[in-house]
C-alpha cells in the first residue's frame, strides 16, 4: 500500500506556508506595502484563504492576490508539496511522479517558483522580475 502525501497535509498549512514565504514580516499590503492590514474573513469557495482589507488605500486582497498560484489550475496543495519536493532537490521526474502530474507540467511549476511566488510586489522574493517573460499559455 502506497502512501499519498496530498492525503497528510491540508488547505489551512498550505495557506499559511504561503504567508510565510510572501510575508515573512507580516502581511502587507499588495498596493502600498502597508501593514495597517485588517482581516476580512474567508474566501468562499476555499475556507482557509484568508481575506484582508488595507487600511490605508482601502485594496481588498487575500493570500493569493498576486502570486503564481491565483487562478492558477493546479490546487495551492500541489504547488506547494512542488515546493517542498524541489527543497529535497528531487528531480522534475520524481516531483512528476509523486504528484501524479506530467512532465510538462513539472517543468513550467518548478521553473516558475524558482522565479519566486509574487508576480509583482516590493520585496526580495521579485527582485529578477525584470527579466520575467511571459511564460506562454501555462495558467489558462
Ligand atoms: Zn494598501
Amino acid at each position: 500500500m502506497q502512501v499519498n502525501i496530498k492525503n497528510l497535509i491540508d488547505d489551512v498549512q498550505c495557506y499559511q506556508t504561503v504567508r510565510e514565504l510572501r510575508w515573512p514580516e507580516g502581511v502587507a499590503c499588495p498596493s502600498c506595502a502597508s501593514q495597517h492590514v485588517i482581516k476580512r474573513g474567508f474566501d468562499d469557495a476555499e475556507p482557509a484563504r484568508q481575506r484582508y482589507e488595507c487600511h490605508d488605500c482601502d485594496r481588498r486582497f487575500d493570500d493569493l492576490t498576486d502570486t503564481m498560484f491565483a487562478g492558477h489550475h493546479q490546487p495551492l496543495k500541489v504547488w506547494v508539496l512542488c515546493l517542498y519536493f524541489m527543497g529535497l532537490n528531487l528531480s522534475n521526474e520524481q516531483i512528476g511522479h509523486e504528484l501524479a502530474l506530467n512532465g510538462n507540467d513539472v517543468q513550467q511549476m518548478t521553473a516558475q517558483l524558482r522565479e519566486g511566488i509574487v508576480k509583482k510586489a516590493y520585496g526580495d522574493a521579485v527582485r529578477r522580475s525584470g527579466v520575467r517573460r511571459s511564460l506562454g499559455d501555462c495558467g489558462s
